[in-house]
């Protein structure tokens, strides 16, 4: 990729990717990767206006990178609960494969109107307002574990900094980018530290400088930087050794099933008045708007499943 293209025509074909390495002698972990088509994706799938798309890039980015950690079946999924014009915005993650790392999110709202005017603040914490990050791991046996913080800046990257510390207690840096013009998704990117044990103390004081002295995170990747330069942007003078690459996708786990569970929690009632009501009854699911297309005798069934339950 040439240095001197433009943002939107050096990072064409280049797909998405996350790297995860440690520095310090191992006791700093680091994911960092391009997520590029993936918020592209998620943006043209909702319909998001550019500064939702922004949020939406960058909570989706977050989780993604935190889903490099995940073990087999386990999964992520990161909250925002807004009181701003945003209301929520989810971002969920799983692996795909040993490889491969699948992401999905959707906002409740896909546009949001803010004064012209925004009095130096960003447009990003003006959308959000004050609100909390709820995080849930899910595991294939137990109970979730879930934690919740305030937002710390609403502008997602410290929100999740913060609840890594907070509810993880690890300590970390986190750094996410998405740019983008009024129609479309340009470029987008991100890295997490954390600080593993053993870590020194002034570990975390050195990332953070790293992370406030490198160009913006979005510039690097529009110069053609790849995830291992991102990654030794915040390593700085620390070493990097690379551990894992991991392809990365959107991908939704709806099934036809699960529509008719989610249609059959809205109770019998709201079944019928689809019967009687629709011309052609659909679902639709929220995270991938995937349209379900279902017959009278389908919804009826769900009706019969109701009753027998
Ligand atoms: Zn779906």
């Amino acid at each position: 990729v040439e240095g001197n293209q433009a943002p939107s025509v050096a990072q064409k074909g280049v797909s998405d990717r996350i790297i995860t390495a440690t520095a310090a002698e191992g006791t700093v972990f680091i994911a960092a990767g391009i997520t590029t088509d993936l918020v592209r994706e998620t943006q043209e799938r909702h319909q998001l206006g550019p500064i939702v798309s922004t949020i939406v890039g960058r909570l989706i980015t977050g989780a993604t990178l935190l889903g490099a950690r995940l073990k087999d079946t386990e999964r992520i999924s990161l909250q925002i609960a807004s009181e701003g014009p945003l209301r929520t915005v989810v971002a969920d993650v799983v692996r795909t494969s040993p490889q491969g790392i699948g992401a999905r999110a959707y906002s409740s709202i896909p546009d949001v109107e803010l004064p012209v005017q925004t009095n130096g603040k960003s447009r990003i914490a003006l959308a959000i307002g004050k609100g909390w990050l709820q995080v849930t791991r899910s595991y294939d046996v137990g109970q979730p574990y879930v934690g919740i913080v305030p937002l710390a800046s609403g502008e997602i990257g410290d929100d999740i900094a913060l609840y890594l510390l907070q509810s993880e207690q690890i300590p970390s840096v986190v750094t996410l980018g998405v740019m983008s013009t009024y129609e479309n998704v340009v470029l987008s990117g991100g890295v997490i530290a954390q600080l593993l044990p053993g870590a020194a103390e002034s570990a975390i004081t050195m990332l953070n400088h790293h992370a406030h002295a490198m160009p913006p995170i979005t510039q690097l990747i529009a110069e053609g930087a790849t995830p291992e330069v991102l990654a030794q942007n915040f390593a700085g003078i620390y070493e990097l050794r690379v551990l894992e690459n991991y392809d990365v996708r959107f991908h939704c786990r709806c099934t036809r099933e699960k529509v008719y569970l989610a249609l059959m929690s809205l109770g019998r009632n709201e079944l019928l008045k689809l019967i009687t009501e629709q011309e052609k009854p659909e679902a639709v699911c929220e995270f991938c708007k995937m349209q379900y297309m279902l017959t009278r005798e389908e919804l009826q069934e769900l009706i019969e499943r109701l009753d027998h339950l």
